[in-house]
């Protein structure tokens, strides 16, 4: 047996030889990590192990970290070390977890394939041609790649699901108030949740428990007993009543996708499910109500960075308002400057009714599309992503990204729960040997469902 020092070590070892290249990780901490197998060890020892006790963990680099720099991939926080914990680092390092870093990411969690990061792109471990997905794809790259055998992201409008997808991993974001946010760096508050990416749902069953709960520190977080997420898993699933939304079936999805999901949607049918198509009309409106919410919610969340208080400040200021100026042009990437300025535009003055009002009550449609769908069926299904991992380089304009995120983002506007789980590998041209993710949607606080169906399909 292993003692968890001795894993960690080869972890770290492995992170070494192999991320110099792969660029999953932006910052390793290896001192803090073998104090922590030290004390995982001493824990096993006195026999006051729990099931994480030792497991080797990475944490996407928006999670607060007392004394580790926690960058959210932006040159502006490249020298800003947390005074604090974020409550989700605090809740597994109770849990006797051993951190051996933080994961590269798009800068303040904005994009879809970790090119927006200050960092550098991460390579996808299939396929090193190929994004690994993003907002966490230093975590799905660094869990894909045999580096750590899970990691946290969060998900604002995919990133984790996303990123699983495209590099052949399982990733679930939880309910909205599932988790605290306590101590993750904002960028849209009423959609951003922290989630588990790793191998399976069995793993992401473990994480979840350790993870969720009530906060008294995130308002948001809901008041609502942590269920013992593993103990399901095996429950059959004969009855089951899946249903495939049609609007995720249609035009842009990719063949290959298609016909490894439709695969796995017959697996569960040979495991006793019955399928039927379902629709959810509002599907259309969701990137843009989205890229109104999101952007809205960023460029107030993102005003606290101003030179002053936290992060990048320019050289010799003339005054405060060059300050602010030049520490914000400075800090920020054109990402985020883009969407800084969409939210500012849609709260001012005489526009807030046209788009943030508006995209306010179409979201509201589309969390009522579900809430019908779910008085139907037990669970959706259908792909994570439109297409498997895409090219470095491939899509420039940034609307091309956006559209990206088509069967993932609606679900955050909604608050429900949703995981992707690995569902084959992709031969054909021109995506060869790049894996496809199937997306499992339940409805609010059904993570125990989705991990038992996610783990049925393992
Ligand atoms: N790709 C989406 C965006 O850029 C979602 C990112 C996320 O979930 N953090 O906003």
């Amino acid at each position: 047996e292993f003692s968890s020092r001795e894993l960690t070590e080869s972890l770290l070892a492995r992170i070494e030889r192999l991320d110099g290249d792969l660029n999953s990780f932006i910052t390793v901490t290896p001192e803090q990590a073998l104090a922590a197998a030290d004390a995982a060890d001493a824990a096993r020892a006195r026999g006051e192990a729990g099931p994480l006790t030792g497991l080797p963990l990475a944490l996407k680099d928006i999670f607060c970290t007392t004394g580790v720099r926690t960058s959210a991939g932006s040159k502006m926080l490249d020298n800003f070390v947390a005074p604090y914990d974020a409550t989700v680092v605090e809740k597994l390092q109770a849990a006797g977890t051993v951190s051996l870093g933080k994961t590269n990411m798009d800068e303040f969690a904005m994009g879809s394939s970790n090119e927006n990061s200050f960092y550098g792109p991460v390579k996808n471990p299939w396929d090193g041609a190929a994004v690994p997905g993003g907002s966490s794809g230093g975590s799905a790259a660094a869990v894909a790649a045999g580096l750590v055998p899970a990691a946290m992201g969060t998900d604002t409008g995919g990133s984790i699901r996303q990123p699983a997808a495209f590099c052949g991993i399982t990733g679930l974001k939880p309910t909205y108030g599932r988790v605290s946010r306590y101590g993750i760096i904002a960028y849209a508050s009423s959609l951003d949740q922290a989630g588990p990416m790793a191998r399976t749902a069995a793993d992401c069953a473990h994480l979840l428990g350790a993870i969720a709960g009530h906060d008294l520190r995130d308002s948001t977080s809901v008041a609502r007993g942590v269920p013992d997420y593993t103990a399901e898993l095996e429950a059959p699933l004969s009855g089951l009543k899946i249903g495939l939304p049609k609007e995720y079936f249609g035009e842009g999805l990719d063949p290959d996708v298609e016909r490894a999901v439709r695969e796995a949607i017959r697996v569960y049918e040979s495991l006793g499910a019955t399928v039927r198509e379902v629709s959810l009309p509002h599907t259309h409106y969701a990137i843009p109500a989205y890229y109104v919410i999101a952007p809205a919610e960023a460029s107030s969340n993102l005003a606290r960075y101003d030179g002053v208080r936290f992060g990048h400040r320019c050289d010799a200021p003339a005054d405060l308002t060059d300050l602010y100026k030049r520490s914000r042009a400075e800090g920020f990437g054109e990402e985020v400057q883009r969407r800084i300025l969409m939210g500012t535009h849609t709260l001012s003055e005489g526009f807030f009714d046209a788009y943030y009002k508006k995209a306010q009550q179409v979201r509201r449609l589309i969390r009522q599309d579900f809430l019908d769908a779910f008085d139907e069926v037990d669970v959706l299904m259908g792909p994570a992503s439109p297409t498997p991992a895409f090219d470095l380089g491939a899509k420039k304009d940034p609307v091309s990204m956006y559209l990206q995120d088509i069967y993932t983002i609606a679900i955050n506007l909604a608050g429900i729960p949703g995981i992707s789980v690995p569902a084959g590998i992709v031969g054909g041209r021109p995506a060869e040997g790049r894996p496809v993710g199937l997306q499992i949607l339940g409805t609010h606080f059904a993570e125990a469902r989705l991990l038992n169906v996610a783990h049925q399909f393992q």
